[in-house]
């Protein structure tokens, strides 16, 4: 039963999926969804909200294809529930922005919400231990929207903290040099030793994780591609047993400075 009534006005979610199994999909992503009565969407991403799609529209399209998906999600919602979904959460790399510049260009005044996701920092770190315990900052390598120049002066500038920085979408036919750049600017900054987390589909069913050092990652570059999170440790950050043969991640958050444990 579409749970709209003719005449009343529409709404609008834009809503973070989480990492990709559906155990991770917070309720309110999942109430927003069942609402819906269209839902668009990359096909990647609406794979897994298959059981809960049953008598809905589907809209599902392909990657880059985002405007003309934001324009199409509003159009629909004045007069429609619609839930427009990004894997993670829709406002780190997702949706949510271009939905709502979009919105405000042209000033429709639909009830609009954002359902927060977990992103894939997030994700990737708790598979590895600890590894984001503090300050930590987030680049993507993706130059399709940020000029290849801007990201190498971020990716500079976040090393020089000595803090743990996560690089999304590190890796892809298109630019498959841009890691191996941010790895050289790392080297400037951190020793050999540097802990690096290797997450590839966090929280997926063909999930893979590898835990290296910045001195050693040459050997790994090819466990990375488009669906992986890269981990590059801070200062204080070490490696960790995480079983016998499974090495995880540590960055101290500092209790050591004030307890003794
Ligand atoms: N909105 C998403 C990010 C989209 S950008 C989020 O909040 O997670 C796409 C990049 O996110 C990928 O290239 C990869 O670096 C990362 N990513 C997304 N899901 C992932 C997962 N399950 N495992 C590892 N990396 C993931």
């Amino acid at each position: 039963m579409p749970s709209h009534v003719k005449g009343e006005k529409g709404t609008l979610a834009i809503v973070g999926l989480g990492p990709g199994l559906l155990e991770y999909i917070t309720p309110r992503a999942m109430k927003a969804v069942a609402k819906a009565e269209y839902v668009l969407g990359h096909s990647t991403y609406l794979k897994p909200l298959e059981p809960l799609l049953a008598g809905k529209q589907v809209i599902s399209s392909t990657m880059g294809k985002e405007v003309d998906r934001a324009k199409k999600a509003i159009e629909l919602a004045r007069t429609n529930h619609v839930a427009i979904v990004s894997g993670g959460d829709a406002g780190v790399y997702g949706m949510a922005s271009i939905v709502l510049e979009v919105l405000e260009r042209e000033g429709v005044d639909i009830p609009v919400e954002v359902v927060p996701g977990v992103t894939a920092a997030n994700a990737a770190a708790s598979r590895v231990g600890s590894p984001l315990s503090g300050d930590f900052a987030v680049i993507s390598l993706s130059d399709l929207l940020t000029p290849l120049d801007v990201i190498e002066q971020r990716l500079d500038a976040v090393f020089t903290l000595g803090i743990p920085v996560v690089l999304y979408n590190p890796k892809s036919r298109g630019r498959p040099d841009n890691l191996a750049l941010a790895i050289g600017i790392a080297r400037k900054h951190l020793g050999p030793g540097t802990p690096v987390g290797i997450v590839k589909n966090a929280l997926r069913e063909d999930e893979k994780t590898l835990v290296t050092t910045l001195g050693a990652m040459e050997q790994s570059m090819d466990a990375v591609d488009m669906h992986t999170t890269v981990i590059i440790g801070g200062t204080e950050s070490r490696i960790w047993r995480m079983r016998d043969d499974v090495k995880g991640i540590i960055t101290p958050r500092g209790y050591h400075r004030k307890y003794v444990y």
